[in-house]
């Protein structure tokens, strides 16, 4: 009996090229999308290492963890980096991004991380986009976590470089990603001495012995068990519609929100502002004298099935992350996981309102 996932035929040149076609779809660009056999980080790093060096002075915003990384990639490209940093319970403003080029006509890169699976945040893309393409800085997105729970739209915000990985909203696998890449990242990308050539990092390569080719002949294997996931996974969202596969994320979000804060107990939205709040997952801050990762622990462990996490790092004391996207952007990923972090809490003999949590939550998803 055939094994449905070995002994796989090689995928085609057509099928791989016919995969990139549709996540161009699915991003509503012309721009060329080149997909990496590989997981988000792979991209991401590809794309600074590529257009960024010596002669760049880049803008670095850091909403959250990955933002610092960029920064680091960044100087290790040996541009100069200017962070902006804002707090983690908070989005950047265009303002902001208005102000940094004021100071620093010079900024010619702008990296911005658009949702924070880590964080919770989201930041306004398509504000930014104009300041950015007002200056002519080129413009670099990771948008994996937003892509599939929110509008992700590089041509009509301008950006140059959009990397997407299929594993949060999209509920792919891991080990593929793409980058959508405009002319002006090629030219800066074929003007940079130092952009990785003939490298597994290499987005030149692709360019140059792929799309430059017709697409007719790969560059090597093809991760055919990824590409089938990745072709799989949109086209569910296909089926099911974008629309519909947003507003499930966006609800998700608002109805574990609310719960959260009818709950009571001292748990509290991590992100301030509801419009700051990204639709791909949901941070808390847990209560004064509460450490975050034990309580989910706690809550995991009645259901370890449940979406949820403590922060990474320092961040492990005080958040709670709601992971609901994917297959857990449900009414009852959202209900279970409320659910087992107030019966958590009761058992720290905090007061919790169960009933009034599910109450405010089901109200909330519209
Ligand atoms: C999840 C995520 C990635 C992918 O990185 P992992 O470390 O594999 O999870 C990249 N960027 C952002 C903003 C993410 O949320």
């Amino acid at each position: 009996m055939a094994h449905p996932f070995l002994d796989l035929a090689p995928l085609s040149a057509a099928h791989f090229a016919s995969v990139e076609d549709r996540v161009a779809r699915l991003l509503g660009t012309r721009q060329d999308v080149v997909i990496m056999q590989g997981e988000a980080l792979l991209p991401l790093e590809g794309a600074i290492r590529a257009a960024a060096g010596p002669g760049t002075t880049a803008l670095n915003v850091i909403t959250g963890p990955y933002g610092q990384t960029f920064g680091d990639w960044l100087r290790d490209c040996g541009a100069t980096v200017i962070d902006l940093a804002v707090p983690f319970h908070t989005a950047v403003t265009a303002a902001q991004i208005r102000d940094a080029f004021a100071e620093h006509p010079e900024i010619d890169f702008v990296s911005l991380v658009h949702a924070e699976a880590a964080t919770g945040n989201t930041n306004p893309v398509a504000e930014i986009g104009e300041v950015v393409r007002r200056h002519g800085a080129l413009f670099y997105l990771d948008a994996v976590a937003s892509v599939g729970a929110e509008p992700v739209l590089p041509d009509a915000w301008g950006v140059d470089l959009c990397v997407i990985g299929a594993q949060k909203a999209m509920g792919g696998p891991a080990g593929v990603s793409a980058v959508s890449v405009s002319e002006r990242a090629w030219a800066r990308m074929a003007a940079n001495p130092r952009a990785p050539r003939r490298s597994y990092l290499s987005l030149l390569d692709w360019k140059e012995r792929w799309i430059d080719g017709g697409r007719r002949a790969l560059p090597h294997a093809p991760a055919q068990l990824e590409m089938l996931a990745l072709e799989a996974c949109v086209a569910r969202i296909e089926a099911d519609g974008p629309d519909t596969v947003m507003a499930r994320h966006a609800c998700a979000a608002a109805a574990t929100r609310a719960g959260a804060s009818a709950l009571g107990g001292g748990l509290e939205p991590y992100v301030y502002e509801a419009a700051d709040a990204a639709p791909v997952a949901t941070t808390l801050r847990a209560p004064a004298g509460v450490v975050a990762s034990e309580l989910v622990a706690r809550a995991l462990a009645w259901d370890p099935a449940l979406p949820l996490a403590a922060g990474g790092g320092a961040l492990a004391k005080e958040m709670i992350r709601v992971n609901h996207y994917g297959a857990d952007a449900t009414r009852g990923a959202v209900q279970a996981s409320l659910a087992a972090l107030g019966a958590a809490l009761a058992e720290k003999g905090l007061k919790v309102d169960l009933a009034g949590a599910r109450r405010a939550a089901e109200s909330a998803w519209v």
